[in-house]
């Protein structure tokens, strides 16, 4: 079975993509963190993040896997895990920029199928709904205010010791959108049969077990 997870940064999707996988001990493929490493890893490689054949042919040598550890779903990319480093802004910023090329996309596409198609996974990402896994059993598309997203952004950051400015937060979060939303290639959309839903208002164990309910739906014949 495939649920595929979509919306914006910090709409909650990772949370909701992690109970769900914890709930139903589903694989979790964290789409993002993979653009994320290519980013980290092209930047390293001393690539300009615009030259969309070298970015590709990186992208092309990476093998990515998902792996619980003390509780956490962390990545693996050719063996090694990648952790806080692929977390920082810069990161943010430079995954949004390579995942605007299209032959990246296309890379990551089959990686992406090829790691899900292994078991029954959550993806969470931009198009695991429209372009990814078309097909997917059940499909959830998350969005919340950018405001909101934005404070959740700087609480997450604060806990993790990472120093965050609301303001900056909150432009670098509609810099992203408008890029992600305005890109050629499966921009950020919510496919037609996928469940809207807005944390904004709801809490997010609510959406969780809207969504739970739904998958148990499913499963009876
Ligand atoms: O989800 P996360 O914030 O970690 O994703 C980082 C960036 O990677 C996004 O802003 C987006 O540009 C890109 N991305 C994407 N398609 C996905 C997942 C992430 O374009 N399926």
């Amino acid at each position: 079975m495939i649920i595929a997870i979509d919306g914006p940064a910090g709409a909650g999707k990772s949370t909701v993509a992690r109970r769900l996988a914890e709930e139903l001990g589903f694989q979790l493929i964290d789409t993002g963190a993979m653009f994320r490493t290519v980013a980290f890893e092209s930047e390293r490689a001393g690539l300009d993040l615009y030259d969309e054949q070298a970015v590709a042919a990186l992208a092309r040598r990476l093998c990515f896997e998902f792996r619980w550890e003390a509780g956490d779903n962390v990545v693996y990319c050719n063996g090694v895990a990648m952790q806080q480093e692929i977390r920082s802004a810069e990161v943010s910023r430079n995954a949004s920029i390579i995942s605007a090329l299209p032959a990246v996309r296309q890379v990551l596409l089959e990686q992406q199928r090829e790691v899900g198609r292994e078991r029954s996974s959550v993806l969470e990402g931009r198009d695991i709904g429209t372009v990814i896994f078309p097909d997917a059993e059940l499909k959830a598309f998350i969005t919340a205010s950018p405001e909101v997203r934005a404070e959740r952004r700087v609480e997450q950051m604060c806990e993790q010791g990472l120093e965050a400015s609301y303001d900056d937060v909150l432009q670098e979060i509609l810099d992203r959108d408008r890029r992600d939303s305005e890109r050629e290639v499966a921009p950020l959309r919510r496919a037609d049969d996928a469940i809207a839903l807005d944390s904004t208002e709801v809490e997010v164990e609510e959406i969780v077990q809207l969504l739970l309910a739904a998958v148990h739906a499913l499963a009876i014949p």
